[in-house]
């Protein structure tokens, strides 16, 4: 089975956004729920004075994939599974909207159920984008989050998730860790990148690198102010 995964090069990301909004555009999320953030900070050793890009480091955040998932161990109902390609699924029909998941996740990265609203009668979507938004009000009404799943509908296609896809720097690789060929095998075996918070012992699979001059201490640290 893949193991997929994500490397995130915080040198090479600028800050431009592209990866959220890609991402809100592809699942139609609600501004409350949105499956992927970009967090700000002056780089460790600089303020907030030096407003260039190398005077910032930007922390894209999405769901970790864990290997041990804290949503999967706080959920009551059996709804969250590690599925095909090591990808963390919320099955929507056994959860009951308790909403243990989203208190459990240490990366804040299951979002708690949201109104999606379209002006006018919404005559102008696609059938796809329909579907989406049906499903946003469902989630809505019956309670239940939801999360990133690394755009399993594009991987199951031969794609890589869209944030990986529309960055313009390359900041974003995807790949498997079972497959010695892929980049991010490499990166991770010769740690070059890894994970935050790994002492709480949910094993990601998205790995950053950490800019120049910075640590994952550091990283785990922009994290904190904003949690
Ligand atoms: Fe679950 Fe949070 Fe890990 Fe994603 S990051 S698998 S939501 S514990």
């Amino acid at each position: 089975m893949s193991r997929f995964a994500m490397i995130i090069d915080l040198e090479r990301c600028y800050g431009c956004d592209a990866c959220k909004a890609a991402c809100q555009e592809e699942h139609m999320t609600p501004p409350a729920a949105r499956f992927a953030e970009v967090l700000r900070a002056a780089r460790p050793g600089t303020g907030w004075e030096d407003e260039t890009a190398e005077g910032r480091v930007f922390l894209p955040l999405l769901c970790m994939q864990c290997e041990a998932p804290a949503c999967m161990a706080a959920c009551g109902d059996g709804a969250i599974r590690v599925a095909e390609g090591g990808i963390v699924v919320i099955d929507e029909d056994r959860c009951t909207g308790c909403g243990q998941c989203v208190a459990a996740c240490p990366y804040h990265a299951v979002k708690a159920a949201s109104p999606h609203t379209v002006s006018g009668d919404g005559g102008f979507l696609k059938d796809r984008e329909r579907d989406l938004l049906e499903a946003w009000h469902r989630r809505f009404q019956k309670g239940i989050p939801s999360k990133c799943d690394f755009c399993s509908h594009r991987i199951s296609e031969g794609k890589v998730p869209r944030c990986v896809a529309v960055c313009p720097v390359g900041a974003h690789v995807f790949g498997d860790l079972d497959d010695a060929s892929s980049d991010v095998e490499s990166v991770v075996d010769k740690g070059e990148a890894g994970p935050i918070f790994s002492e709480r012992g949910t094993r990601p699979r998205v790995f950053y690198r950490p800019p120049k001059g910075t640590s994952l201490s550091d990283i785990e640290r922009i994290f904190k102010r904003r949690a």
